[in-house]
This record gives structure tokens, C-alpha cells and sequence, in this order.
């Protein structure tokens, strides 16, 4: 049975509405709840929007150290704003895995983001996720490889996970002038361990 709801998620999707779609494939799984084409449609969607989310937790970061000018090492803390873009993010991915708790790509986002957060609490929830999907999927590589990137503390980096040549800006100051780090593609995150 294909519920109404999914195909009119699907129809929004293709004209480009991401929030029409976001609201019907959340309908359409709470109608059918064992249905796997709407749950399948419901992650896809809402992984996406948990993925931009994760990214803008990670870049209000980068922006928030730049504008305060402080040094990582020194006295760094999360900023209000900071904090509630990674709550947003934790929770969207959650919402994935409440409806589909083996979805592989939401369970590698929630350990990046775990990871990313925080490194001393984040590193072994996230080892644990990765030696799960590790288990679950031996003839991946891509999962032993972010492993062992992982599993010790960066030395490059201190272990911060911010690059090091511009200590997690993303620009460094040439002649008085704000460059582009090219060491981190302006990313600000360690070229060493930020894999994940
Ligand atoms: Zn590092
Ligand atoms: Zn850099």
C-alpha cells in the first residue's frame, strides 16, 4: 500500500519544496507507521536537513572563534548559539534513528557529531557507533579507516580538532591581510583527524 502522503512528499521534493516535503513524509510515517517506503522517505528527508544542520553546528563554531578572537587552547568554550546548533543537529538525527534505528548514514552522522562535539565524551560513543557498523558491515572500509583516525588522541592538532595553522578560523592573517587558510580549505577543522 503507498499511502497518498508519500506521494505527495515525493511530489514536493521534485518542485524543490524541502519544507512542504519535511512536513508530509513526517505525516505520511505517522499514518503508516510500518510502511517501509514512508519510512525510508522520511529518513532521506529529514537526514538531509541533519546533515545541514551539523554542518552549521560545525561552522558556528568556526565563526564564533573568529569573531571572538580567542584562542582554542586558551579559554574555549561553546557560545549559547554554538551549543544550540549542535542541540538542533542531535536531534534531527535523532528523529532519523527513532524511525529508523538502522539507518546507516544517520548512525555515522550521529557519531561525527558526538565526536565533533566533544572529543572526551564524544570519542568513545562514537567508537562504539563505528564498531557497531564496523561489525554489522566487514567488507567496509571506509569504517576501520575512521577508526584508526580517530581512536588516539591528534597529536597535529592537540587533539582540539581545529587546524592548527589557523587554529579553527579558517583564515589566517598575511601582511595585515585575512587569507583563506589553504591548509584547511578555510574549514577550520584538522586536515589530520577530522575525517569524521
Ligand atoms: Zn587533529
Ligand atoms: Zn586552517
Amino acid at each position: 500500500m503507498t499511502s497518498t502522503k508519500v506521494a505527495e512528499a515525493k511530489a514536493a521534493l521534485e518542485r524543490g519544496e524541502f519544507d512542504a516535503a519535511f512536513i508530509l513524509s513526517a505525516e505520511a510515517q505517522a499514518e503508516l507507521p510500518e510502511d517501509s517506503e514512508a519510512r525510508e522517505l522520511y529518513a532521506v528527508i529529514h537526514l538531509a536537513k541533519a546533515i545541514r544542520l551539523s554542518d552549521r553546528a560545525r561552522e558556528a563554531r568556526r565563526l564564533d572563534l573568529l569573531h571572538r578572537e580567542i584562542d582554542y587552547d586558551v579559554e574555549f568554550q561553546d557560545s549559547p548559539e554554538v551549543t544550540r546548533a549542535y542541540d538542533e543537529a542531535a536531534a534531527a538525527i535523532d528523529d532519523v534513528l527513532r524511525v529508523a534505528p538502522d539507518h546507516w548514514k544517520a548512525r555515522m552522522l550521529k557519531a561525527a557529531l558526538v565526536f565533533r562535539r566533544d572529543r572526551e565524551s564524544g570519542r568513545p560513543q562514537a567508537l562504539e557507533i563505528l564498531h557497531a557498523l564496523a561489525e554489522a558491515d566487514p567488507t567496509n572500509k571506509q569504517i576501520p579507516f575512521t577508526i584508526r583516525k580517530i581512536e588516539r588522541p591528534c597529536v597535529r592538532c592537540g587533539d582540539t580538532g581545529f587546524c592548527p595553522h589557523c587554529k579553527g578560523r579558517g583564515q589566517r592573517r598575511v601582511l595585515r591581510m585575512e587569507r583563506k587558510c589553504e591548509k584547511c580549505y578555510g574549514r577550520g577543522i584538522c586536515p589530520a583527524c577530522g575525517v569524521l
